[in-house]
Protein backbone atom coordinates (compact mmCIF):
# COMPACT_ATOMS: atom_id res chain seq x y z
CA UNK A 1 0.00 0.00 0.00
CA UNK A 2 1.63 3.36 -0.68
CA UNK A 3 -0.36 6.67 1.00
CA UNK A 4 -0.36 9.59 -0.45
CA UNK A 5 -1.73 13.23 1.19
CA UNK A 6 -2.14 16.29 -0.56
CA UNK A 7 -1.83 15.25 -4.15
CA UNK A 8 -2.56 18.43 -6.30
CA UNK A 9 -5.22 17.87 -8.60
CA UNK A 10 -6.08 14.36 -7.40
CA UNK A 11 -6.58 14.16 -3.76
CA UNK A 12 -7.92 17.85 -3.53
CA UNK A 13 -10.76 16.33 -6.07
CA UNK A 14 -14.97 17.59 -5.25
CA UNK A 15 -16.52 15.10 -3.01
CA UNK A 16 -20.14 14.61 -1.81
CA UNK A 17 -22.39 14.48 -4.44
CA UNK A 18 -23.57 11.71 -6.89
CA UNK A 19 -20.81 11.62 -9.50
CA UNK A 20 -18.04 11.57 -6.94
CA UNK A 21 -17.02 7.99 -8.02
CA UNK A 22 -17.34 9.06 -11.76
CA UNK A 23 -15.00 12.41 -10.79
CA UNK A 24 -12.38 10.22 -8.81
CA UNK A 25 -12.16 7.63 -11.56
CA UNK A 26 -11.37 9.91 -14.27
CA UNK A 27 -8.78 11.70 -12.15
CA UNK A 28 -7.26 8.42 -11.01
CA UNK A 29 -7.08 6.86 -14.70
CA UNK A 30 -5.59 10.15 -16.22
CA UNK A 31 -3.34 10.02 -12.71
CA UNK A 32 -2.44 6.50 -13.65
CA UNK A 33 -2.06 7.10 -16.82
CA UNK A 34 0.61 10.31 -16.75
CA UNK A 35 2.58 8.80 -14.12
CA UNK A 36 2.70 5.24 -16.26
CA UNK A 37 1.80 3.36 -13.09
CA UNK A 38 1.28 -0.31 -14.11
CA UNK A 39 -2.83 -0.44 -14.63
CA UNK A 40 -4.25 -3.99 -13.60
CA UNK A 41 -7.26 -5.66 -11.80
CA UNK A 42 -4.95 -5.84 -8.66
CA UNK A 43 -4.12 -2.09 -8.64
CA UNK A 44 -7.01 -0.26 -5.82
CA UNK A 45 -7.23 3.27 -5.56
CA UNK A 46 -8.95 4.87 -2.55
CA UNK A 47 -9.74 8.28 -1.85
CA UNK A 48 -10.16 8.78 1.89
CA UNK A 49 -12.35 11.50 3.20
CA UNK A 50 -12.55 13.48 6.57
CA UNK A 51 -16.20 14.12 5.70
CA UNK A 52 -18.86 11.51 4.66
CA UNK A 53 -20.30 11.81 0.61
CA UNK A 54 -23.46 12.32 1.96
CA UNK A 55 -25.96 12.14 5.44
CA UNK A 56 -26.46 8.58 4.26
CA UNK A 57 -23.74 7.61 2.30
CA UNK A 58 -19.94 6.57 3.88
CA UNK A 59 -18.46 5.00 1.36
CA UNK A 60 -18.67 3.96 -2.63
CA UNK A 61 -16.76 1.50 -4.55
CA UNK A 62 -16.84 -0.16 -8.36
CA UNK A 63 -17.13 -3.83 -6.97
CA UNK A 64 -14.22 -6.27 -8.29
CA UNK A 65 -13.40 -2.41 -10.03
CA UNK A 66 -9.91 -0.34 -9.24
CA UNK A 67 -11.35 3.06 -7.46
CA UNK A 68 -13.18 3.59 -3.97
CA UNK A 69 -14.23 6.38 -2.28
CA UNK A 70 -14.46 6.03 1.69
CA UNK A 71 -14.74 8.51 4.98
CA UNK A 72 -12.82 8.18 8.06
CA UNK A 73 -15.88 10.17 9.73
CA UNK A 74 -17.26 8.27 12.61
CA UNK A 75 -17.29 4.97 11.20
CA UNK A 76 -14.22 2.73 11.33
CA UNK A 77 -15.45 -0.32 9.14
CA UNK A 78 -16.24 2.11 5.44
CA UNK A 79 -12.87 1.58 4.63
CA UNK A 80 -12.67 -2.31 4.78
CA UNK A 81 -16.09 -2.43 3.69
CA UNK A 82 -15.18 -0.45 0.20
CA UNK A 83 -11.82 -2.78 0.02
CA UNK A 84 -13.61 -5.15 0.44
CA UNK A 85 -16.36 -4.35 -2.37
CA UNK A 86 -12.87 -4.09 -5.12
CA UNK A 87 -11.97 -7.70 -4.03
CA UNK A 88 -15.01 -9.03 -4.81
CA UNK A 89 -16.86 -9.24 -1.31
CA UNK A 90 -20.34 -8.26 -1.05
CA UNK A 91 -23.14 -7.13 0.89
CA UNK A 92 -24.73 -10.65 1.55
CA UNK A 93 -21.31 -11.76 3.04
CA UNK A 94 -22.25 -9.47 6.00
CA UNK A 95 -23.19 -11.28 8.96
CA UNK A 96 -24.08 -10.15 12.30
CA UNK A 97 -21.94 -12.15 15.59
CA UNK A 98 -22.88 -12.52 18.82
CA UNK A 99 -20.03 -12.28 21.70
CA UNK A 100 -22.08 -10.95 24.49
CA UNK A 101 -23.17 -8.55 22.27
CA UNK A 102 -23.53 -8.38 18.82
CA UNK A 103 -21.05 -7.12 16.24
CA UNK A 104 -21.10 -6.86 12.32
CA UNK A 105 -18.53 -7.94 9.99
CA UNK A 106 -17.43 -5.71 7.45
CA UNK A 107 -19.94 -6.42 4.54
CA UNK A 108 -22.66 -5.66 6.32
CA UNK A 109 -25.04 -2.93 5.27
CA UNK A 110 -27.28 -1.18 6.25
CA UNK A 111 -25.10 -0.68 9.57
CA UNK A 112 -26.86 0.23 12.52
CA UNK A 113 -24.45 1.90 15.63
CA UNK A 114 -26.28 -0.24 18.06
CA UNK A 115 -23.83 -3.19 17.28
CA UNK A 116 -20.58 -3.19 17.54
CA UNK A 117 -17.53 -3.57 14.98
CA UNK A 118 -16.14 -7.30 14.42
CA UNK A 119 -13.38 -5.74 12.71
CA UNK A 120 -13.19 -8.86 10.47
CA UNK A 121 -14.41 -10.13 6.75
CA UNK A 122 -16.87 -13.32 7.06
CA UNK A 123 -16.17 -16.21 5.71
CA UNK A 124 -17.84 -15.86 2.94
CA UNK A 125 -16.37 -12.38 2.39
CA UNK A 126 -12.96 -13.99 2.54
CA UNK A 127 -13.66 -16.90 0.23
CA UNK A 128 -14.89 -14.05 -2.32
CA UNK A 129 -11.55 -12.15 -1.77
CA UNK A 130 -9.31 -15.29 -2.32
CA UNK A 131 -11.47 -15.74 -5.27
CA UNK A 132 -10.55 -12.21 -6.77
CA UNK A 133 -7.17 -12.14 -5.68
CA UNK A 134 -5.96 -15.64 -7.08
CA UNK A 135 -8.26 -16.05 -9.97
ZN1 LIG B 1 -21.30 -1.67 0.26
Amino acid sequence: MIYHRQLEGVTDVRYGHEETLDEWTDIMEDYVERNCIPYTSRQKFMLITPTRLSPVRAGVAWPRGNFAVATLDNSYPVIAHEFGHLLGAKHDDGEVRYYGWWCETNMISPSTSLRSNCYVFSKQANQHIRDHVYR
